[in-house]
């Protein structure tokens, strides 16, 4: 029998809901369970695939080509839990089924309401999420509690938990409690009214978990107890990380929350929660943190002043970092500054990373950016459009095919060294229509991807429309740019490199999805090792004027 436990918002947005999530998955894992984790939006958007990232963030793309939240991305670098299409519901997609359903006449006349009809779906769509051979499934649920938006759904899991035997739910809240600076203390009061809120819609909450700035006083535990009638010791203190968002489950855990879920749903399971390697990990992230030695990345985006747009991103530098023992700075260029401003921008970083990225504005200043790297030796790394721009600036400024561009922006150009391959041509819906998910790709020999992966068949995700065109493969052969990975089913360029240059490559997935902060991903090691190697370099001039 599944256990579930259903995690809410109050409050206010933001509070660390999915990393709450995430930890409370790491914790079960370590105790020797099977978990499953997954998301329940209340936007109507069918999914996040269509949102600007300025609305929403990054899009986390699992395996099997699902579209989601960037808080599924938390839930697979803590756990093992394997995400699919089912570990991410919007409101979007509960109506689309029901109506889809509604059209085909399989509700017999009858007439299709909220209750029984949505709620019904949404606990089907939490029995999915669980899948088979799990001993907990975690929900997770959008938004705060008293939002019009989110009633549907706490419904539905007000129900479901009637279904259960009351040792199979356990209900996780996540609150908030202010810090007023100014008379120096913290308030309990939005905290009382949000489970207030929850016990309106018939929700009991079996543990808080207080978002604060400062300690939770013993005092105020017992308040917070007494009003919300949760048990003192499940009123979870959960303060702002030192140093790292991967402290939090060894703070939730010396806080005693393993004990409590695994009394409460009665889970038979080790006696200890083992996060020993984890810790040690830790440990090695403080260390780079105070160190000496560091190097400084300039992330060349369209969003940077969003950093959820490019979450994972950021995430596996920050592992890279860790497999390299050294401080990873990132700098935050807007690509429109490259290209209106110049590369003095660029100043001074160890390395050149271009992520992916849909629209027009910023592209030409990618391009800019791409050419600092390559011909002042810094180290350079292009995902999906940044291997695109890494195409078009090669072809046109060391190819010499002038005007070559990207089909996407340029429909006319010369040379579309980017382009729609043949099976996609017919495409012009904007949802749900690109290459999603996982693609193997063969590595070629000798290759430095090759030597970085340390195999030759690789799976990586992918999230975009627009490929290397096929049809200027012989142009690039017989260039310095190595086409060093491909899709053998499909036949289509997955990996660019410069062999000649101390560190150049493109690629046409997102390998940032599948980077974790105990396995950082070879290619942004690589990267990482390589922007290190410079910083050395970089130092060395002075050296040597000191040494003189
Ligand atoms: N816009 C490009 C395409 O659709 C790149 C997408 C991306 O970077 N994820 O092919």
């Amino acid at each position: 029998m599944v256990k579930h436990i259903f995690v809410t918002g109050g409050v206010v947005s933001s509070l660390g809901k999915g990393l709450t999530s995430a930890a409370l998955g790491l914790i079960l894992e370590r105790r020797g369970l099977r978990i499953s984790v997954q998301k329940l939006d209340p936007y109507i958007n069918v999914d996040p695939g269509t949102m600007s990232p300025f609305q929403h963030g990054e899009v986390y793309v699992t395996d099997d080509g699902a579209e989601t939240d960037l808080d599924l991305g938390h839930y697979e670098r803590f756990t093992h839990a394997v995400l699919t299409q089912s570990s991410n519901y919007t409101t979007g997609k509960i109506y689309s089924s029901v109506i889809a359903k509604e059209r085909r006449g399989d509700y017999l006349g009858r007439t299709v309401q909220v209750i029984p009809h949505i709620t019904d779906a949404i606990k089907d769509a939490v029995h999915d999420g669980a899948g088979e051979d799990t001993d907990v499934a975690i929900t997770e649920i959008g938004g705060t509690v008293g939002d019009i938006e989110s009633l549907p759904f706490l419904e539905a899991v007000r129900q479901f938990a009637l279904e259960q035997p009351s040792e199979d739910v356990l209900f996780v809240h996540v609150t908030l409690l202010p810090y007023l600076r100014a008379s120096g203390e913290m308030k309990t009061k939005p905290t009382q009214q949000s489970v207030g809120k929850l016990r309106e819609i018939g929700i009991q909450p079996h543990i808080l978990v207080c978002r604060t700035e400062q300690p939770m006083s013993a005092e105020m535990a017992q308040k917070i107890s007494l009003f919300c009638n949760v048990r003192v010791e499940a009123v979870i203190e959960e303060r702002d990380v030192d140093f790292s968002i991967y402290e939090l489950p060894v703070n939730l855990v010396r806080a005693n929350i393993d004990r409590l879920i695994c009394g409460h749903l009665q889970l038979p399971t080790e006696e200890r929660t083992d996060l020993d390697d984890w810790s040690r990990m830790l440990e090695v992230i403080r260390e780079v943190k105070d160190g000496e030695v560091a190097c400084e990345i300039a992330v060349v985006g369209k969003y940077i002043e969003l950093h959820d747009a490019y979450k994972s991103i950021y995430e596996a530098l920050a592992h890279a970092g860790g497999a390299n023992r050294c401080r990873v700075t990132v700098r935050k260029v807007a690509a429109e500054d490259v290209l209106h401003k110049g590369v003095g921008a660029l100043e001074g970083v160890d390395g050149i990373l271009v992520p992916g990225g849909f629209g027009e504005r910023g592209v030409e200043g990618k391009i800019r950016a791409i050419t600092h790297a390559r011909e002042q030796n810094l180290p350079f790394f292009g995902i999906c459009l940044g291997l695109q721009c890494a195409v078009i600036e090669y072809a046109r400024n060391v190819i010499g095919l002038e005007g070559a561009h990207t089909l996407e922006h340029s429909p006319h150009t010369p040379h579309p060294v980017i382009s729609l391959m043949a099976e996609q041509e017919q495409i012009n819906d904007k949802g749900g229509t690109m290459r999603l998910g996982a693609f193997d790709c063969a590595l070629k020999e000798g290759s430095r991807a090759r030597e970085l992966y340390g195999g030759d068949l690789i799976s990586e995700r992918h999230r975009h429309r627009f490929e290397f065109n096929n049809d200027y493969r012989d142009i690039f052969a017989d260039s310095g740019m190595s086409l060093s990975g491909h899709n053998p089913e499909r036949d289509l360029v997955e990996i660019v490199e410069l062999p000649e240059h101390p560190f150049f490559i493109g690629v046409q997935f997102h390998p940032e999805f599948k980077s974790r902060p105990l396995r950082a991903h070879p290619i942004f090691a690589g990267f990482v090792a390589a922007a290190l190697t410079h910083s050395r370099g970089n130092s060395h001039p002075q050296l040597i004027e000191e040494l003189a």
